[in-house]
């Protein structure tokens, strides 16, 4: 059995990155640039414009009163030039009239008469200079994560409307069993609704990828041999779930061997021993254990940094904190277990506890986790009082 970094290096190794592809600003989120490094073409902001709604001026001439001799808002073009000893109405936003070094801010003006009277300030209160967020020619580099909000407001106010962004990865999904059917049809003896199909659908979006629902295949060599061939034609990763075990009608594992090569196929981990990787005319596929926690919890590990990877990005994208653990909770000492906890805050540090029974079938535990607690192999169960490495796969609050 490998351990889990071991499986994670062999994953990566081959990982090929997407090709670029140019999307529009409103398609950008969650997206990652081929170039993280962008020259600034323009400055940010483009001109020098006031920071409050009031009156522009030369701090020179205040304190005192001035006439006021004419009004700038935004958007109403360049104003013309302040003459000295005088002020103008000024709006948020408005270019600075050249001639003016300063802003009054109009909650400390007094206008009477088509004249202000204003307290003193300093040079350069209130004005926003030309390029005083970023410089035409600056180097802006964007974060090495998926483009979230600011990094569009980056985007749209250095004038770019489109991007280019890796293509998100085509995660084709198999589903293996004779016993699945789909949710919501009525169950007829020894059935199941097929969870992973969808389950793992989501994990992809969530992941980057671009999940691709295949139809399910029952136990058939040939169908899933059949299926899997096809797929591996046309996505960049194929992710099979059920049928990589040592059950007699475990084909998937075999299908990887005859139509590819099988780099392994057992993992030190729990949930989810058994997992199949190897590759199909140089693309990835990955067979998952069925357990639908199993399923899951490998794709967090494995398969969520090699969708990642492929559009260039590092690690899992998770945080990681500190969490104690007040409760025993028992694992198989030979693998590495990744026990779904709740973890919640409770003064200075976090404190997991667990989120219920942690078997492989029990999807509704992991549904209520917002970690993994990572409890290394050798130790039979957590130790109460102890700390671990908490993986935040939900919202912490
Ligand atoms: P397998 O890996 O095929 O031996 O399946 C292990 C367990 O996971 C069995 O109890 C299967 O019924 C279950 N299982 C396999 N695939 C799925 C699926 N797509 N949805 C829900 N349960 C599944
Ligand atoms: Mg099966």
């Amino acid at each position: 059995m490998l351990s889990v970094e071991e499986a994670l290096t062999a994953i990566l190794a081959g990982a090929q990155l997407t090709p670029g592809e140019q999307v529009s600003l409103d398609r950008c989120a969650g997206r990652v640039p081929v170039d993280r490094r962008l020259r600034a073409d323009v400055d940010v902001p483009p001109f020098a414009s006031s920071a409050m709604d009031g009156f522009a001026l030369r701090a020179a001439d205040v304190p005192g009163e001035l006439p006021v001799t004419g009004e700038v808002a935004a958007g109403g073009g360049l104003p013309p030039m302040l003459s000295p000893g005088s002020a103008v109405r000024i709006m948020t936003g408005a270019p600075v009239p050249a001639g003016a070094d300063a802003v009054v801010p109009i909650e400390d003006a007094n206008e009477v008469a088509g004249r202000v009277r204003l307290p003193a300030v300093t040079a350069g209160s209130h004005v926003r200079p030309a390029g005083n967020d970023i410089r035409a020619g600056d180097v802006v580099e964007l974060p090495a994560a998926p483009l979230g909000p600011a990094a569009i407001a980056v985007l749209a106010s250095l004038g770019m409307g489109e991007l280019a962004v890796h293509r998100r990865p085509r995660v084709a999904i198999l589903s293996t069993g004779d016993e699945l059917i789909e949710p919501g049809q009525p169950l007829g003896p020894g059935q199941i609704p097929d969870a992973n199909t969808f389950s793992l659908a989501a994990a992809v979006t969530e992941a980057g990828g671009e999940p691709e629902l295949l139809p399910r295949v029952p136990d058939d060599e040939a169908r899933t041999e059949a299926a899997i061939r096809s797929a591996t034609g046309y996505a960049d990763l194929l992710v099979a779930s059920g049928g990589v075990s040592v059950g007699r009608y475990d084909h998937v594992r075999s299908a990887i061997e005859r139509l590819g090569s099988l780099d392994f196929w057992r993992i030190a981990v729990q949930p989810g021993k058994p997992l199949a990787f190897g590759r199909i005319g140089g693309r990835p596929v990955i067979g998952l254990p069925g357990n639908p926690v199993s399923a899951l919890v490998t794709f967090e590990l494995f398969v969520r940094p090699l969708i990642r990877a492929m559009v260039g990005l590092s690690g899992s994208g998770r945080a990681v904190l500190p969490a104690r653990c007040d409760e025993e909770i028992a694992k198989d000492p030979g693998r590495r277990a990744y026990l779904r906890v709740a973890v919640e805050r409770s003064g200075a540090a976090y404190v997991a506890r667990s989120a219920g029974g942690q078997g492989s079938a029990q999807s509704s535990t992991l549904a209520l986790a917002n970690a993994l607690l990572v409890v290394p192999e050798g130790e039979p169960a957590t130790r109460p009082g102890a700390t671990y490495d908490a993986v935040v796969i939900g919202g912490l609050t």
